[in-house]
């Protein structure tokens, strides 16, 4: 296949998820970035300007996938607080079908956090997101969290929710944080969870020892997401159901997962799909820098990370963030639940779209959206990825 430049592209004879149906046979128009037309290659009109594009029969056109949680990849992480290490992260993404994320900030010192979350809001600001993934907004998480429950967080540095601090953070980041994980059980959660709710960032419960009462209040003053579920958080336990029984009862509640087979044994991702269903959850990968690099010492949070056998861990073993593709979640969910792959792009696009607020524009494929698409093979593996109608990722040229 010749190197795709067209802004007109064609992709027929495909197996197309819509918003409400699977299209067998189907088309796709792509023109300036948006989705122009979906349908039935027996009603294809005129395709003239069209760089036509065959996919192999056999093959998944889904919406492209949005990953609510990430700190880095191939080298480059949120926290370094240059436009290098997004330039890395927007190109390094598209591989595994994100086109679009979050970049998740870690606890460290009121400084380091400013650096990075001015760097990313200036960067989200001069971003065009074509044949890129698109940066949705900024992750913060922590530093206002649990330090009971500080997994790899650096728990020198964790402090109590700050509402002065967050407003001039904010600020500071151009209005771009959108998701903050804390805990509400801290001196000043509520206050802050409130706060956040009315102003359009998404509250999440996470890095927390909450209980369900704690939790049930903090879903009254408007939480509705929950972070890396199970991970560094009061577990379910038949006398006090915590804050994953919450997360398990509370339609509220949107849960996070991260499906690397590592983090989350495959029977409790099950559980989770089982209570939650596909509309109660987002896959997230929470990778750390050292995706897609060979296993070695990195750095996380000013930590040393160990990466070897699949798994990012501490010195003492602590799990670190993980290595995880957003792709592989894709597979693994697939195997661990046995859902359809509708289910699975609800997960993995149409829920955090809706979670941001972007679903006018992304998570599904659908006429005059953003031409963000991903094709999956017959093995379910990303073969290519498109960020605004411009091919970010094509198997074919990588070989
Ligand atoms: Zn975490």
């Amino acid at each position: 296949m010749d190197k795709i430049k067209s802004t007109s592209i064609l992709l027929k004879g495909i197996r197309v998820y819509t918003e409400n149906e699977i299209i067998e046979n189907g088309y796709i128009k792509i023109k300036d970035n948006l989705i122009d037309e979906i349908g039935t290659t027996d009603r294809l009109g005129s395709i003239e300007d069209y760089e036509v594009l065959e996919i192999p029969s056999g093959y998944h056109v889904v919406p492209g996938f949005i990953d609510v949680h990430i700190h880095g990849v191939n080298g480059a992480d949120t926290m370094d607080a240059t436009k290098e290490a997004l330039d890395t992260m927007v190109m390094a993404l598209p591989k595994e079908g994100t086109t679009s994320f979050l970049a998740t900030t870690i606890t460290q010192e009121a400084e380091e956090i400013e650096k990075a979350i001015k760097n990313a809001g200036e960067y989200i600001e001069m971003q065009s997101g074509q044949g890129k993934a698109e940066i949705l907004g900024i992750h913060l998480e922590g530093p206002f969290v649990n330090a009971k429950k500080a997994g790899a967080q650096p728990i020198q540095h964790i402090i109590d929710p700050n509402l002065e601090l967050f407003k001039q953070w904010q600020a500071l980041a151009k209005g771009t944080i959108k998701l903050v994980t804390l805990a509400p059980e801290r001196p000043g959660g509520l206050e802050m969870v409130r706060y956040l709710k009315e102003n359009g960032v998404i509250p999440s419960i996470g890095h927390t020892d909450a209980t369900f009462e704690q939790v049930s209040e903090a879903i009254d003053a408007g939480a509705n997401h929950v972070t890396h579920l199970y991970n560094q958080m009061r577990g379910l336990h038949h006398r006090e159901p915590g804050v994953v029984g919450a997360a398990f009862l509370r339609d509220e509640l949107k849960a996070e997962m991260i499906v690397d087979g590592v983090h989350v044994h495959p029977e409790m991702v099950n559980l989770a799909y089982k209570q939650k269903k596909s509309k109660g959850l987002l896959l997230i990968t929470d990778s750390m820098r050292a995706k897609c690099l060979k296993n070695g010492t990195y750095d996380l949070g000013g930590q040393e990370v160990i990466v070897q056998d699949g798994k990012a861990v501490l010195g003492d073993g602590t799990l670190a963030g993980s290595i995880l593709k957003l792709g592989h979640a894709v597979k693994n969910v697939l195997q661990y639940t046995g859902c359809t792959i509708s289910e699975v792009i609800e997960m993995a696009s149409v829920n955090p779209a809706k979670q941001l607020n972007v679903y006018n524009r992304k998570g599904s494929l659908a006429a005059g959206k953003d031409a963000d698409i991903v094709i999956l093979d017959d093995q379910m593996n990303v073969y290519m990825t498109f960020c605004r109608g411009e091919v970010a990722f094509n198997k074919e040229e990588e070989a």
